[in-house]
C-alpha cells in the first residue's frame, strides 16, 4: 500500500505531525512553481531535513523547475544549504529536448541496480549530448550569475508597478489586483508571452539569456495593461 499525505507549504508543524517512522519520503519543491512561485523559507527547509533525519524518511527536492540556474543558483537548494537525499531534474537540463534525471546520494543510489529504473529511450545519446551542451553553455556563459542579476533587475522594475512581487532569480511571481488571465491575453496581443498560475498571479520565467531591454519591454507592457 502506498499513500501520500499533502500538507500546507512552509508550515513546519503540519509537516512534523504528518511524518512518522512509517514515512518513506518527503518530497517538496524548494520554490513552488505551478502553485504561483512561493519560495520555501530556509527555516522550513532546515526543519524538513531535521524531521526526515529524526524519523528515518528521505528528503526529496523536486528541482525540475528550479534547477540549472533558474533561481540564481545552480540549484535552489543552495539558497538554504540544505542537502536533500534525492533531487529530481528535467526541463532546462537538456535545453528544451525531453530529458529527466534523478540524482541521489550514494547511500540511496546503492538501492538501485542497473535496469531497476528503466525507460525505453532513457539515457539516449541525442538528449544526453544536448544536456552536456546546455550545461556547458550555462557554465561558460555565466548564466547562473546572469539569472541572479537579471532577476534582481526584473523584480526591481516590476516593483514600480502596483503589484506585489516575489521569487528567486529569474523565477518571479507577480500578484495583481485584476484577473491574471486577461493580462496574459492582452500581453499576447502586444507580442509578449506571459503565464498565469492563479486568478491573480502572473509567473515570469524568462530565458536566462534575457536582456535588460527585453525586461524593460515586458515591464512596460504589463504596466500599460494594468
Ligand atoms: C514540469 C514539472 C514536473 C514534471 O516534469 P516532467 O519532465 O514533465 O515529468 C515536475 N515537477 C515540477 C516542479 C515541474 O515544474
Amino acid at each position: 500500500l502506498s499513500e501520500a499525505t499533502f500538507v500546507p507549504y512552509n508550515d513546519t508543524e503540519s509537516l512534523k505531525s504528518a511524518v512518522s517512522r512509517r514515512t518513506a519520503a518527503v518530497i517538496l519543491e524548494p520554490v513552488q512553481g505551478e502553485a504561483g512561485v512561493y519560495p520555501a523559507s530556509n527555516e522550513y527547509l532546515r526543519a524538513a531535513r531535521e524531521i526526515c533525519d529524526d524519523s528515518g524518511a528521505i528528503l526529496i527536492f523536486d528541482e525540475v523547475q528550479t534547477g540549472f540556474g533558474r533561481t540564481g543558483r545552480w540549484f535552489a537548494k543552495e539558497h538554504s544549504g540544505v542537502m536533500p537525499d534525492i533531487m529530481t531534474l528535467a526541463k532546462a537540463i537538456a535545453g528544451g529536448l525531453p530529458m529527466g534525471a534523478m540524482l541521489s546520494t550514494e547511500n540511496i543510489s546503492g538501492c538501485f541496480q542497473r535496469g531497476d529504473h528503466a525507460s525505453t529511450f532513457g539515457g539516449g545519446p541525442l538528449v544526453c549530448a544536448a544536456a552536456l551542451a546546455s550545461i556547458s553553455a550555462i557554465r561558460d556563459e555565466n548564466l547562473v550569475r546572469r539569472s541572479e542579476e537579471m532577476g534582481s533587475y526584473l523584480k526591481r522594475e516590476l516593483s514600480r508597478l502596483p503589484v506585489s512581487v516575489r521569487g528567486l532569480g529569474l523565477m518571479v511571481g507577480v500578484d495583481i489586483k485584476g484577473d491574471a488571465r486577461s493580462v496574459v491575453d492582452a500581453a499576447r496581443e502586444r507580442g509578449v508571452l506571459l503565464n498565469s498560475t492563479g486568478e491573480h498571479t502572473l509567473r515570469l520565467v524568462p530565458p536566462l539569456v534575457v536582456t535588460k531591454d527585453e525586461i524593460d519591454r515586458v515591464v512596460n507592457v504589463i504596466g500599460e495593461i494594468l
